[in-house]
């Protein structure tokens, strides 16, 4: 999968301290830094005990040593369909391990990974004769059955090898095609990456030493994101708050801007927030005003309605985001505010885009800034070290991303590691996702990629019960205090099941929300006159005295939105 390109690489290796570094010139000796070689974007982080121990179980499996002692290690999220890691040690690339749901962890090695489990005297090598090594540096070309001279006997079909030249250096990696001992000719080995490998040297690192090498540009880039806030709040005049979700990147903003002023902190529960997350979140009260945007059960509700999210259908975010964060700034914040994220660019091509100030028009009473915008996710890691910033428990377990746990953005490791956590939330998605797909989708994690077929689907599986639920006094009551809001001149409109879907657009719009409204919020913020509300039973409201009929609340409502504008996907 290639990369999306979102920004320059701002990593190197001190060969002399042994660390990484944020600029060319390592900030200790002063000397100069190697280009840290990683896969794009080099979202990297510092591989947990947990992580250790698992790639040295992949490797102890496949290999027969232990390869990671006591060294720093580092990991590069790669833009795999599941979740894979670049290992690095010493500066060097040494493997990479990938997660397939059907067979667990997988290592791929880079020469110097097969370098290091050679001289340990691990399982794997096969050596091929001069003519074939050159051929294979030189070239990148396969090793043929002519070129072996040895193999290690425990060999089989399908096996990660590394292949060694006459002197032992490893100068190729790649899997095993045929045993070498029973063929003539052909493939041998399909040869992935192939150079003589560097030497990794056996120098002490630390993440201790680390964040002492890079202080002083910790504390440079800290300066330059505070100057920041200054500066925005110099021309924002309105109340301070910051968004902090239980993450890294919103832990350091809430830090940064915490040496500015005391701001408030916005919390947004979506109700599929990880236990852990909730309980660190709340833990923060102490030290400051959490003002709590719940989404309670929005997102089963949703899910009733719009079907399970899809990586290109999150109606989630709307309603378990966007909607709750409006009700909330309008009930405290009805003059606006500002708030400070923790979006990087780093994370996606969309925030990569993103500018540093910016509205949403989703929550228009808000205007967000980033201050950490350009950090790397090595920088956070490094910055949270340097200030000795309590972090969410689920990263020390391995997690990634502490956010909502059903997300159809997880990888299926993500949820492998659910069920060990929390077995039972899992069988809830799962149960919740069999009402709408077949098991292999579910089993397979094909679920989060389904895509749109048509938007009929929606209206055809609710606008018979929407229909037949308007009979209900309370729904028609529902039904005609918006039609006559909204469209005033539609008395008229007759409410029964000649209704179908022929009818204009609008009228089933007015219809979905009168019947099926989440109360999320999300349209609360659209109104210009005041009229919208929400109910004593949740759902939305119009003062048909104040409203003017403008029609602005219609559109952004995740039922409208995503049933019309999105991909609709079953
Ligand atoms: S946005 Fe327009 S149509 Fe909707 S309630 Fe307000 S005034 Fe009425
Ligand atoms: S009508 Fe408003 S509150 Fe109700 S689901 Fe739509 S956006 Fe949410
Ligand atoms: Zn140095």
């Amino acid at each position: 999968m290639p990369a999306p390109y979102l920004g320059p690489i701002r990593t190197w290796w001190c060969p002399e301290c042994n660390v990484p570094v944020l600029k060319e010139k390592c900030p200790s000796c002063r000397s100069r830094a190697e280009k840290l070689e990683v896969t794009p974007p080099g979202e990297i982080k510092f591989a947990s005990e947990k992580e250790i121990r698992m790639i040295n179980r992949v490797i102890e499996e496949k290999f027969g040593v232990t390869i990671l002692r006591n060294e720093l290690v580092l990991l590069n999220k790669l833009p795999a369909t599941d979740k894979a890691y670049e290992v690095i040690v010493n500066g060097r690339r040494i493997l990479q391990v990938h997660f397939l749901p059907e067979s667990g962890w997988i290592p791929k090695l880079k020469p110097e990974g097969g370098q290091l489990i050679y001289n340990l005297g691990g399982r794997g090598w096969i050596i091929a004769d001069g003519k074939a090594s050159e051929s294979i540096v030189s070239k990148g070309v396969n090793l043929m059955a002519p070129g072996v001279t040895d193999a290690h006997p425990s060999l089989k079909v399908g096996d990660e090898v590394y292949v060694l030249n006459p002197a032992g250096r490893v100068i190729a990696t790649g899997t095993l095609k045929e045993v070498w001992s029973s063929v003539k000719r052909g493939v041998v080995v399909k040869v992935r990456d192939s150079w003589e490998a560097d030497d990794i040297f056996d120098k002490e690192s630390s993440l201790e030493a680390a964040v002492e090498a890079n202080e002083p540009i910790l504390k440079e880039e800290a300066e330059l994101s505070v100057s920041f806030i200054q500066k925005t709040l110099s021309f924002v005049k309105k109340d301070v708050t910051v968004a902090f979700s239980g993450g890294k990147d919103s832990l350091i903003v809430l830090d940064l801007v915490s040496e500015v002023i005391d701001p408030k902190v916005i919390f947004t529960d979506t109700g599929i927030e990880y236990p852990e997350t909730v309980k660190y979140v709340k833990s923060f009260s102490g030290d400051y005003d959490i003002l709590v945007a719940d989404a309670e059960d929005g997102f089963w509700r949703g899910f009733e309605i719009l079907g399970p999210p899809a990586r290109d259908y999150r109606w989630c975010c709307k309603v378990c985001k966007l909607g709750p964060t409006n009700k909330l700034l309008k009930e405290v914040f009805p003059d606006g505010c500002i708030t400070f994220v923790g979006q990087r660019r780093y994370e996606s091509s969309k925030r990569a885009k993103q500018r540093r100030i910016f509205t949403n028009p989703w929550i228009p009473l808000q205007i967000g800034a980033s201050p950490i915008r350009n950090w790397s996710s090595l920088q956070v890691w490094l910055y949270i070290s340097w200030k000795g910033l309590r972090i969410n428990p689920l990263y020390l377990d391995g997690f990634d991303r502490v956010g909502c746990w059903p997300c159809p953005s997880s990888d299926m490791w993500d949820f492998e590691m659910l069920k060990e956590r929390h077995p039972n939330l899992l069988k809830k998605l799962e149960n919740e996702l069999s009402k709408f797909l077949p098991e292999e989708d579910i089993k397979s994690g094909n679920w989060r990629f389904l895509r749109k077929r048509s938007p009929l689907k929606f209206w055809e599986r609710n606008l018979e019960r929407w229909i037949s639920l308007l009979s209900n006094e309370y729904y028609s009551k529902r039904f005609n205090n918006l039609l006559k809001s909204i469209r005033k001149n539609s008395e008229s409109i007759r409410i029964d099941h000649r209704l179908s879907l022929r009818d204009e657009r609008e009228i089933l719009w007015i219809l979905a929300k009168a019947v099926s409204c989440l109360g999320c919020g999300s349209c609360l913020g659209k109104c210009p006159t005041g009229a919208l509300g929400l109910g004593a039973d949740g759902k939305i409201e119009i003062s048909e005295h104040l409203c003017t009929g403008c029609g602005k609340c219609l559109r952004p409502c995740p039922l409208i939105d995503y049933s019309e504008v999105h991909a609709w996907t079953y």
